[in-house]
C-alpha cells in the first residue's frame, strides 16, 4: 500500500518532532501582529514578511475573507492574546477572481441546498483588500483598528503592493 499524503506528512513531522527544542514560549504571539491572508499554496507567509515562529497569528481562509468567523479570531487575539496590529494580504491569481455568486446557485442545483454562507467572490483585488480593512475597522468587537493595512501579494515577483484604503474603485 503506498502512503497517502497525510502519511507523508506525518513521518515529515517524525523528524520534525526529533529536531525540535521547546522554544518556551507562550501563545501570546511575539510581534503583536495577526495576519489575514487567502489559503493560497504558493502564499509561504512566514518566509514572505520575514516572521519566526511566535511571532503572529496567521488566520487563513478562501480569498483572506473577513468572514465573521475571522472577526471571531480576531476578536480572540486582540482581547485575549495581546495583538493590536492587522495585515490583510490577498494576492493575484486568486482562485476567488472572476467567480461569482452563480457558484452558490449551482451547488443549490447538484445538492439540493444552497450554502448558507456567501462565496465572496470578487473582480477587484484592490478594492476587496478595501472592503477586507473596512470590516476589519468597523468591528464592535475589537478593541485596536488603528493599525490595519492591507496589501496584495504578487505571486509571480514574491513582492506586496500596499493598497491605499482611501483610494476609490476605478469605474
Ligand atoms: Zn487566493
Amino acid at each position: 500500500m503506498t502512503d497517502t499524503v497525510t502519511d507523508q506528512l506525518v513521518a515529515a513531522n517524525k523528524r520534525y518532532a526529533a529536531g525540535f527544542t521547546d522554544p518556551g514560549m507562550d501563545a501570546r504571539p511575539v510581534r503583536k501582529v495577526a495576519i489575514v491572508a487567502c489559503m493560497d499554496a504558493r502564499l509561504d507567509l512566514h518566509a514572505a514578511l520575514g516572521l519566526a515562529l511566535g511571532d503572529c497569528h496567521t488566520i487563513r481562509n478562501a480569498g483572506g475573507v473577513v468572514t465573521d468567523d475571522v472577526i471571531r479570531s480576531l476578536t480572540i487575539s486582540q482581547r485575549k492574546l495581546g495583538t493590536n496590529a492587522v495585515v490583510l494580504i490577498h494576492h493575484t491569481g486568486c482562485g476567488l477572481l472572476g467567480m461569482t455568486e452563480d457558484f452558490r446557485h449551482e451547488l443549490e442545483l447538484e445538492v439540493g441546498q444552497k450554502p448558507n454562507w456567501a462565496i465572496e467572490s470578487f473582480k477587484d483585488l484592490d478594492q476587496d483588500v478595501r472592503q477586507s480593512m473596512a470590516r476589519v475597522r468597523t468591528s464592535p468587537f475589537l478593541p485596536h483598528t488603528e493599525d490595519v493595512r492591507g496589501f496584495v501579494f504578487d505571486v509571480t515577483t514574491g513582492l506586496l503592493t500596499e493598497v491605499d484604503p482611501e483610494d476609490t474603485p476605478a469605474p
